[in-house]
């Protein structure tokens, strides 16, 4: 449907809506645009005046799917907060949640255990034991002088762990949909390539040691190549991005510091830094999913972002096509969850 043809609003009432998705940019959102299958216009019955959301509806294969994003120039968990309960006011029905955006890898290829993540790639949070979203700026010391993390979500609902579980399983046997559904995008949008939404090629993915600083200017065509870190291959065969299943950090800092970040990672075994996830705690039980736009080390710059919003937004959808909308069903709304506690 192209956007001249858009009807006002949406032909299907508020409550049809099942899968709430929030993201924080508006490239964010306008991923999440291009990778609808159907866009519907309008909510039915308008927001109430103290729901201060505009919203983005549409279909992503079985669901009707609700996008809603944070107001510009505000990012962090307090904004996040007040998206997700305005949403659940106005879809009373959203019953999983998405939390999806760009996000700060956490590399490793020093250790035994090499985390190869690169930009563009795509981080789900996911662990056997919590959320998969840890504060990372708040935790306690314990008796004996260790240190608990504090986990800012519960687990997501169920028919999202098994959507991923059988995702990883599917992507044993094939490629994952990433590139497909962002190629989708650029065709349906060809706008979207002027406004860096395709791949920057590799060539501007460099990563250099945790303690060798920026030179100048916008890219790092005078930094020296040999603080690079060796990445065996320097480049991949393809452009394709990996997704990587674990844990995400989240805090209320914008960590631009490859030190902080890296004993970020190891404190808490997280591969991914983010911070809007920590506003959904008791709010919004969701999976996070972040496509990795920079590596918070000084050689920073936004070229990356477009593109990690559209693969995040890919995966999301890829997500979706293997949850069950039996599941959803039989599942609790967000909203009954929220009262009456897990
Ligand atoms: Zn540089």
């Amino acid at each position: 449907m192209s956007s001249a043809t858009l009807p006002t609003h949406s032909p299907y009432p508020n409550d049809e809506y099942t899968v709430g998705w929030i993201c924080a940019l508006p490239i964010e959102m306008a991923a999440a645009k291009g990778t609808m299958d159907e866009e519907h216009g309008d909510p039915q019955r308008a927001p109430q005046e103290v729901d201060h959301n505009t919203y983005l509806l549409g279909c992503i294969g079985k669901f009707k799917v609700v996008v809603a994003c944070l107001p510009k120039d505000e990012i962090g968990s307090s904004s996040a907060a007040a998206v997700a309960k305005d949403m659940l006011s106005t879809f009373p029905n959203v019953r999983v949640g998405l939390l999806v955006g760009i996000g700060v890898g956490i590399p490793d290829y020093g250790g035994n255990d090499i985390r190869d993540i690169r930009l563009g790639d795509v981080v789900i949070s996911n662990d056997k034991e919590n959320g998969g979203v840890v504060l990372y700026d708040f935790g306690k010391r314990l008796a004996d002088g260790s240190f608990r993390s504090m986990y800012a979500l519960d687990r997501p609902p169920w028919p999202l762990r098994t959507a991923i579980s059988l995702l990883e399983a599917e992507h044993q046997t094939r490629e994952n949909r990433i590139s497909q559904y962002v190629n989708q995008m650029l065709e349906k949008y060809p706008y979207m390539r002027k406004k860096g939404f395709a791949h920057p090629g590799q060539s501007a993915d460099r990563l250099f040691r945790a303690d060798y600083r920026h030179v100048s200017g916008r890219s790092c065509a005078k930094c020296d190549p040999t603080e690079r870190i060796d990445r065996y291959p320097e480049n991949r065969p393809d452009t394709d991005p990996a997704i990587h299943y674990g844990v995400i950090a989240t805090g209320s800092a914008v960590v631009k510091h490859t030190l902080t970040r890296d004993e970020i990672g190891q404190k808490h075994r997280a591969i991914c830094l983010e911070m809007e996830a920590a506003g959904l705690m008791n709010n919004f039980p969701c999976v996070v999913i972040r496509g990795i736009s920079d590596n918070a080390d000084s050689h920073k710059n936004d070229q990356w972002q477009p593109y990690a919003a559209a693969t995040a937004a890919a995966c999301a959808k890829e997500l979706l096509e293997y949850v069950q909308p039996r599941a959803l069903d039989g599942e609790r709304t967000v909203k009954d969850i929220l009262n009456q506690g897990w």
